[in-house]
């Protein structure tokens, strides 16, 4: 596997809310609640964020 630099994305927890920032790799989970759906956070206002649900892998 290469290793290239990565920068981390802000999503944010469909239940709670809670900013989580991840990395490709890491499980898509809240760290807070355990929630695991998180929703990409945009960096533009906007609303729309939904429609970039991630869901989990169902591993
Ligand atoms: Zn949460």
């Amino acid at each position: 596997m290469d290793s290239q630099p990565v920068e981390p994305v802000s999503y944010i927890c469909g239940d709670c809310g809670q900013e989580n920032t991840l990395k490709p790799g890491d499980v898509i989970q809240c760290r807070e609640c355990g929630y695991r759906i998180l929703y990409k956070k945009r960096t533009r206002r906007s609303i729309n964020f939904s429609f970039y649900a991630f869901v989990t892998l169902l591993i």
